[in-house]
């Protein structure tokens, strides 16, 4: 079996055994849900209900007229309770519909059923936009934008590899779900004219692999693709030089060098959409941390918040712990147990002082080059950390900050602890501003 890597990054200890053998359960509904109104890449929603409008499971409650956002819907039954802003998730303030929650059926019920080979390009690419279907890996682009290609595009490509510690909730999601995963990269491949679908799986799942190879073996357009064991080998562009050897430049889209890439939990999500209707309301979470008495990968409904979660998965204490939504790497600390699920919400993470070093001081830096070494899009992470804390977005621009891909790694490896994430995410917007103004927007 030849296993495909990439040139920096890092091993990081994986912490996955919490919750890999895990089957995913149904997480209980909560008395309330929280749903932010901005949860894609692009603009926010607003919403299309008011305070006392009773909302039906699957109901579209947000949306917008820009190009780049995606309907969001209820994920229960119940009444408007409140209408918002509230800094949640993101670390934006966002407009947020409290609903709560009544009556005891809170499943989503299809009302059709449709055979996606009966169905025109432009159909399945409006059913997955009424649906909200976005990334649910991390970057929570639309879908529906995504997929819309103006010319064939040669490789699908299937996120699988999941290689923040800590998060199973692809892993099972590939286990458990291959049908339904497999059947959502036909409907994908047919869309952008796909030539192959190849599947990357990191080698620490070789059950994911056996469950896809077996579904997959009789068709020319899959093959699975072993990847090393390695952070960060699920970000999209080490994604596609690992599994096609093409390289992204700088600046590009994935298909300019002819491919999409799409996570395996957004694949399944487009198959509900395409075939039973059915909108992005609930998705597979990771609930994990060494002091969790009961972690486990959920089917956990949009808006729930984490408050809801941990009392569930048994904790009482929280004893300083941080509380992450996504991954180790990338997600980021709550300071909120109302702070809700959103669409990309990939982990709910309970992680103790050991693990988080965020609380200890930061230092000068000592030049070890270390995160030089690791940064898999060839930065100098020193160089930016250093600029963006004396706010120098020029020298930050002429240093490409724009192309991090905010993986972390160079945040894991540095000895003197600074926060070189967090200063590039302080950064980004605002040089993007400078660079929409210089264009007059
Ligand atoms: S600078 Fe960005 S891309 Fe490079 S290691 Fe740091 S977070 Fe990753
Ligand atoms: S890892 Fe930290 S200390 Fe080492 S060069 Fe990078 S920023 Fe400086």
């Amino acid at each position: 079996m030849a296993v495909k890597s990439f040139k920096g990054g890092a091993n990081v200890p994986h912490f996955k055994s919490f919750t890999d053998d895990k089957e995913i359960e149904k997480m209980p509904t909560p008395d309330r849900v929280v749903i932010p109104m901005h949860q894609s890449f692009g603009d926010p929603c607003e919403p299309l209900v008011k305070v006392g409008d009773r909302v039906e499971v699957g109901q579209k409650i947000g949306d917008s007229s820009e190009f780049f956002s995606a309907p969001i819907h209820s994920s229960v039954n119940g009444v408007v309770e409140e209408i918002e802003v509230l800094p949640y998730c993101t670390g934006e303030d966002a407009k947020s519909i409290i609903i709560r929650v009544e009556g005891e059926d809170q499943e989503f019920k299809p009302t059709i059923k449709r055979n996606p080979e009966d169905m025109t390009r432009e159909e399945i690419i409006e059913a997955i936009h009424q649906a909200g279907i976005v990334g649910m890996g991390g970057a929570s682009f639309p879908t529906h934008i995504n997929v819309n290609t103006k010319e064939p595009v040669e490789y699908l490509v299937l996120n699988g590899a999941e290689c923040e510690p800590f998060l199973t909730c692809d892993h099972r999601t590939m286990v458990e779900r291959a049908d339904e995963l497999v059947a959502g990269a036909r409907i994908l491949s047919s869309v952008i004219g796909a030539r192959k679908c190849l599947i990357g799986i990191e080698v620490n799942k070789p059950d994911a692999i056996e469950a896809l190879e077996e579904r997959t073996k009789d068709d020319d357009l899959f093959e699975i693709v072993p990847l090393a064991v390695k952070y960060p080998q699920g970000f999209k562009s080490i994604m596609i030089k690992s599994t096609t050897g093409k390289d992204v430049r700088r600046g590009a889209r994935s298909a300019e060098v002819g491919c999409i890439v799409r996570n395996v939990g957004t694949t399944v999500a487009v198959y509900e959409a395409v075939v039973y209707g059915k909108p992005l309301i609930e998705r597979v979470v990771t609930v994990s941390g060494p002091t969790i008495p009961k972690p486990g990968n959920f089917m956990i409904k949009i808006g729930t918040p984490v408050g809801h979660i941990f009392d569930h998965c048994g904790v009482t204490d929280f004893n300083d712990a941080t509380v992450i939504l996504g991954g180790p790497m990338t997600g980021r600390a709550q300071h909120s147990m109302k702070a809700p699920i959103i669409k990309n919400s990939t982990g709910a993470l309970l992680l103790p002082s050991e693990i988080v070093r965020a609380s200890e001081p930061h230092e000068n830096c000592v030049r070890c080059g270390k995160c030089v070494a690791r940064c898999p899009m060839r930065l100098y992470p020193n160089q930016l950390s250093m600029l963006a804390e004396v706010e120098d977005y020029e020298g930050l621009e002429a240093w490409n900050v724009m192309d991090c891909m905010e993986c972390g790694i160079c945040v894991y490896s540095c000895p003197s602890n600074r926060p070189i994430l967090e200063f590039i995410r302080h950064a980004k917007p605002i040089i993007k501003k400078m660079e929409l103004a210089r264009r007059g927007n």
